[in-house]
């Protein structure tokens, strides 16, 4: 692990070129954030919630302004080609502008109590919200947490990736210089300055999306200080081929599915269970869509295959793949690394794949789609079931029947079906198992952001009544 002093250096993960250097964040620098985020409180708690949520909007804008920039450093920092960079950048942006609407409608209750009586339940900020984010989606996800926090009075300490962190600070200090000073503070460092927060006393919120690793040590630093811990963790997530879908659209599914932003994403489709009635042209198609993800699409068809994230990651996914095809699983295209610079990894996809195997145990987080073949709908899903992850998982088939069944069962937080992405606007989940717990996004982080007091009001006795 780094030493919280450490400088971190970032490299072009397309060309290994140096692109930047951060000082970590030490305990110093820690506190100080700390401290000015709880004397911000008092004055942000009180700012009435329509002006709060007028300076996140008029930051929204300042962000769709300068929404290339951030796209371009996107991708200088972390790979993702730069029209995936600037539609997160363009989410973020919305995330924002929505949170500032919704934020002064985030109401509470008034109860019936007695005639004399006033009783409310009423949500107000928790303090100090720490917001810790990965770097596969960084701007949109820290624009989520961000902007919950603050449309409900919440000040918030920032810790971007150390794997973006000029990114991270560029999108957070355009932020902050719309709020007042000490509202939104942005720190930069690795797992160690992460740890500084997640275990400070001042904070009272720790809002994480990231590894599972990561996500446990936090949850046992705030064990300690009576933080409330909000995980979004990694997942593991399932894909069910079933008999009679059109095998060719299937596999153009699970190519999305598996080698969107490289397979980066928390939702990436991480196993693929076939049933053997369509395995062979199902296996036979993915593995011509395959060769349609490359890197700088020209030709028709083609989509973006960035590098990933950086060699280290292209050290774990090839890890998964080597032990699979040790272990007994073939490789039907991809699964070598390329010469030349930069952490690129091809589109692979792998069957024979077992239960036993890393790569259908853990999340691989590369551009790999690994498949098992199965005898029966009923296999396909006991085995995406039998799994200690919960983030989401997707179902393709025609028999809505099976459909209804898998959505039932599956104990996870998203199931799609009949598409491997999508969802409609203001749909908010709760992972399970080891990929974490709480609402991360959507209206219902307005209530994880808040906590709800119950009030209970009656009228001082005069002498005269006693
Ligand atoms: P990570 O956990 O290594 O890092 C995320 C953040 O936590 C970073 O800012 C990091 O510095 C910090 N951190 C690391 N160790 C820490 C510690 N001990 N204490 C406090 N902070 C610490 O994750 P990553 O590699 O940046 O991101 C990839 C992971 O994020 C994948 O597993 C992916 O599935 C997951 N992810 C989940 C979601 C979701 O919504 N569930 C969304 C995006 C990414």
């Amino acid at each position: 692990m780094t030493t919280a002093t450490a400088e971190i250096e970032i490299r072009d993960p397309a060309t290994d070129e140096v692109v930047g250097r951060v000082r970590p964040a030490g305990p110093e620098q820690v506190d100080d954030a700390v401290g000015r985020a709880v004397a911000a409180g008092r004055d942000w708690a009180r700012t009435a919630p329509g002006d709060r949520a007028g300076l996140v909007k008029a930051a929204a804008v300042a962000v769709r302004a300068v929404a290339e920039e951030l796209a371009r450093l996107n991708e200088t920092e972390t790979g993702r080609p730069f029209d995936d960079g600037l539609g997160g950048v363009l989410a973020a942006a919305g995330t924002l502008e929505q949170y500032a609407e919704l934020g002064p409608l985030h109401r509470g209750r008034s109860l019936q109590g007695n005639w004399s009586a006033t009783d409310l339940m009423v949500p107000g900020p928790r303090g100090v919200v720490a917001v810790l984010t990965p770097w596969n989606d960084p701007v949109a996800v820290a624009a989520g947490l961000i902007g919950a926090a603050l449309v409900t009075g919440n000040t918030v300490v920032h810790k971007p990736s150390e794997r973006c962190p000029h990114l991270g600070r560029r999108f957070a200090d355009l932020l902050a210089s719309y709020l007042p000073d000490g509202v939104l503070t942005v720190v930069d460092g690795a797992g160690p300055t992460g740890a500084l927060l997640a275990g400070h006393a001042g904070v009272d919120v720790v809002a994480h999306v990231g590894s599972i690793a990561a996500g446990r040590a936090i949850a046992e630093a705030a064990a300690g200080t009576g933080a409330k811990v909000l995980l979004e963790n990694g997942g593991n997530d399932p894909l069910i081929v079933d008999d009679g879908v059109d095998p060719v659209w299937a596999a153009g599914q699970v190519a999305l599915g598996s080698y969107a932003n490289g397979g980066q994403v928390c939702v990436s489709v991480e196993r693929v269970y076939c049933h053997a009635a369509v395995a062979e042209e199902f296996l036979a198609a993915l593995a011509e869509e395959a060769t349609r993800w490359v890197y700088r699409p020209s030709g028709e068809g083609e989509k973006a295959l960035g590098p990933l994230v950086d060699r280290r990651q292209r050290e774990h996914v090839h890890s998964h793949v080597t032990e699979a095809l040790r272990d007994g699983a073939v490789a039907h295209v991809g699964g070598a690394v390329p010469d030349g610079a930069g952490a690129f990894y091809p589109a692979t996809v792998l069957s024979g794949c077992t239960p036993q195997m890393r790569i259908l145990r853990e999340e691989t987080f590369g551009p790999v789609a690994a498949v098992r073949v199965v005898e029966s709908f009923e296999q396909a899903l006991t085995e995406a079931i039998d799994d200690p992850h919960g983030l989401a998982a997707t179902v393709l088939t025609p028999d809505m029947a099976h459909a209804q069944e898998a959505w039932r069962a599956l104990p996870v937080g998203t199931v799609k079906v009949n598409a491997a992405f999508g969802g409609a606007p203001g749909g908010a989940a709760q992972p399970r198992g080891l990929s974490g717990a709480g609402f991360g996004y959507g209206p219902e982080l307005l209530d994880e952001m808040t906590a709800t007091k119950v009030v209970h009001v009656e009228p001082c006795p005069t002498r005269d009544a006693r």
